[in-house]
Parts: C-alpha cells; structure tokens; sequence
C-alpha cells in the first residue's frame, strides 16, 4: 500500500508540511497484480499520473464518502480520461437518496466545473452498495465494510487478501469512553488499520460533532481488536510537520505499532 495523500479537509501544500505532505485522502492498495485505490483526494492527480504512463489501468475505485476532500481529484484523474482503462467505482453511504454517479455528475456541472462528468473516456462501472454489505470485486479479494459515525455517512473497508487484511477508516468520529463496535468488528485481527487521526485527544473537546477521530482513539481500537499497525491519517490541515513529528513520537511510545502515514510512504503487511 501507497499513500499519495493524508490530509483531511483541505490541501495543505507549503513549506511547513513539505515532509508529511499537503494533499488529500488517497492509497493505493495492490493486491497482486489487482489495483483497488481509496479516495480520490487531490492526493489522486500525481497518482494519476503515474498509473496513466505506466500502460492500461483497470482498478477498483472505494470511497469512503463524498465530501469534497474525497472525491476532488476525480476530474484530475488522467486514467479516467483513457477510452481503454476501466475503472469500478464503489460508494456505500448514498443509497437510498444517492447514487455516485449521480454525486460526481452534480459536482462537475456548470458553474461549478468546465467540463461534464461524460468527458471521462474511460469505461466507468458505478456500484453503489450499503455499508455493511461484503464485496468481492475480484477473484481472490473480499471488501468487507462497515458505516461509520460522520456527517452525511462513510464507510469503512476491510481488504483481504493472500492471509493478510488491511483496513481503511476514515472519515469517523467516536464517542469518549466507547469503542465504536461497527469499526471494531471490522478490522478484528487486522493486520494494518489506516485510521481518521485528525485530532488529539487533547484537541477533541473542541471538535465533537464535527465527524473526526483521534490518533488514541486508533491506539485504542487496535489494541482491543489485535490490529498489529496503526497507520495514523487524514491529518489536520492545521498540524504542520513540526506538530506531526510531536503525534509521531508520542504514538509510538503509547503503541509500538503506530505509524504516522506520509505521501509516498509505503507499508507491506
Ligand atoms: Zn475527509
Ligand atoms: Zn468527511
């Protein structure tokens, strides 16, 4: 796995988060020789890039929402662009008002964007699915998912593959003192859980109801479920590398395990 961005709400580029990096949601995730991608933040532009000069891309494409931190790089996204690549697209959190189809289309609709989503070449699969459903979108790989607490709805994933299993959840918000039994069912014995860290615990009380979690919170999960890496993620904009390397620390201490997750870090379970 591969990430081309871990910030949450906003890109963040500029000199004081040049080394965690200013870009928005999205990994990559190979399973063989099987792409399955995680967001389309603008984290998604350079990776795309790189997928389109490579050759031929048909990839599996999970969302964890629609909010606009998440789905933004779908118009940059050069592969889509490529009559000959293809790409399934999977959301669980629209069903029954939504479709993803639907959503992306409203998003590049004039004024707001120059160009319509139908000048996306590729062939685009939609499946809108209900948090909680378990997928299969290849042989060999099962997607299990589970909803999550945030505005609007998310949904957290499960991949499993070849004996290992790695988790993305993000974007969530818990409860103090109770540990979500949805997110908790799901990542059970994971090996990697990539996981909504925005804040501190410290920082929390300011921020209830505002969707997000904490970096604790990750330790706490994964130490009830026997998760083996944390990989802390979706980073405030507002934490510049000098406050990343200060969380880094500190996760480490509580949870050996624990990574603070950075573009262009790779991680192999
Ligand atoms: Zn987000
Ligand atoms: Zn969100």
């Amino acid at each position: 796995m591969r990430f081309w961005g871990v910030r949450g709400s906003i890109a963040c580029p500029g000199e004081k988060t040049v080394r965690y990096g200013g870009n928005t949601s999205c990994v990559e995730i190979r399973c063989g020789d099987r792409l399955l991608i995680f967001d389309a933040g603008t984290g998604a532009k350079p990776f795309g890039k790189e997928l389109a000069a490579a050759g031929v891309v048909d990839a599996d494409y999970f969302f964890s929402h629609t909010h606009f931190d998440h789905i933004v790089g779908i118009p940059f996204f050069l592969p889509a662009y490529i009559p000959k690549n293809r790409l399934e697209m999977w959301a669980g959190h629209l069903k029954p008002d939504h479709t993803m189809e639907q959503i992306l289309r409203l998003a590049m609709t004039d004024p707001l964007f120059p160009v319509p989503l139908d000048v996306l070449q590729a062939q685009i699969t939609f499946h809108d699915f209900e948090a909680g459903e378990t997928l299969d979108p290849r042989p060999g790989i099962r997607v299990r998912t589970a909803p999550l607490n945030h505005p609007n709805g998310a949904t957290g994933y499960r991949v499993e593959y070849d004996g290992k299993a790695v988790c993305y959840v993000t974007d969530t918000e818990h409860t103090i003192g109770t540990l979500d039994a949805n997110i908790l069912g799901l990542i059970e014995g994971a090996d990697v859980m990539i996981y909504d860290s925005t804040y501190t615990d410290e920082e929390f009380d300011t921020y209830v109801g505002w969707g997000h979690s904490t970096w604790q919170e990750g330790v706490r999960l994964c130490q009830e479920a026997g998760v083996g890496t944390l990989a802390i993620f979706h980073h405030d904009p507002d934490h510049d590398d000098a406050a990343m390397d200060k969380i880094a620390k500190a996760a480490r201490a509580a949870f050996p395990g624990a990574v603070v997750a950075k573009e262009g870090l790779t991680l192999k379970p």
